[in-house]
């Protein structure tokens, strides 16, 4: 059931994005070679609690981190661990915050030293990907609109979009109804609707579209091992148009 949020609770959830969007910028400024993503870990606890929110990531289906941080052919859902970055990594950091009762969820992929340009590239594309989806995320569009400007500009470049995985409804929880896609399939293609908040969230790989699970049974990697970009916002669905409530950039 998608439930749309009144005035209050977009009220709410903007701040809880607020919180987010400070905690993330913070955390692309502290990445560099010889920083560990545990170390990023522990500085996003000291940041969201400094702001007065919550992790809801930390302990969510058991997760032992306050964020997922997934380097490289990690797609999603990697756990904090001591491997310094090096020059040339990616590390794709992704937060969940609750800051009274309102959820909001964002991510963003940061190039560690320089990267390759062909990586330079897949994060540019992933970018852009996650705006045209926005874009569309309009009060009279359906899912479907959202999905199919992901999944063109992705494929017009010759990347892999993971299926499996995909953007959702949020605000009063941290996944709520509906499923968004980063193609279009044939699943439930909902009306959008002002009140809606969702977030957006395509996840990219330079290779093929397959993913696999770890045998940490968190960590998703591409199956053919090439490097994975992810972009997410929670967007409010207005009267006025689409409003990004988690500005990280
Ligand atoms: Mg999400
Ligand atoms: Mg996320």
């Amino acid at each position: 059931m998608i439930k749309l949020k009144n005035d209050k609770q977009i009220d709410g959830i903007r701040a809880s994005g607020q919180v987010l969007a400070k905690t993330l910028k913070a955390l692309q400024e502290r990445v560099e070679p010889g920083i560990s993503t545990v170390d990023l870990d522990a500085y996003s606890r000291e940041l969201i609690g400094k702001h007065g929110g919550r992790a809801a990531f930390l302990g969510y289906m058991g997760f032992p981190a306050a964020i997922c941080t997934s380097v490289n052919e990690a797609v999603i859902h990697g756990i904090p661990n001591g491997r310094k970055l090096r020059s040339g990594d990616i590390v794709t950091i992704d937060c969940g915050i609750e800051l009274e009762g309102y959820y909001a969820d964002a991510a963003v992929t940061v190039p560690v030293g320089s990267v390759p340009p062909d990586v330079r590239q897949l994060l540019d594309v992933t970018h852009e990907s996650l705006y045209l989806g926005i874009e569309q995320a309009r009060a009279g569009n359906r899912v479907n609109d959202i999905s199919r400007a992901i999944y063109r500009c992705v494929k017009s470049r010759g990347y892999g979009v993971v299926r499996p995985y995909c953007g959702h409804g949020v605000g009063l929880a941290i996944h709520e109804d509906p499923q968004i896609p980063n193609y279009v399939g044939s699943g439930k293609n909902p009306r959008l609707k002002p009140g809606m908040v969702v977030a957006i969230e395509p996840m990219v790989n330079l290779g093929g579209d397959d993913v696999v699970l770890l045998d940490d049974d968190w960590t998703v990697v591409s199956s053919d091992r090439s490097i994975s970009a992810h972009y997410e916002h929670t967007v409010a669905i207005l009267d006025s148009g689409p409003e990004i409530l988690t500005p990280w950039e």
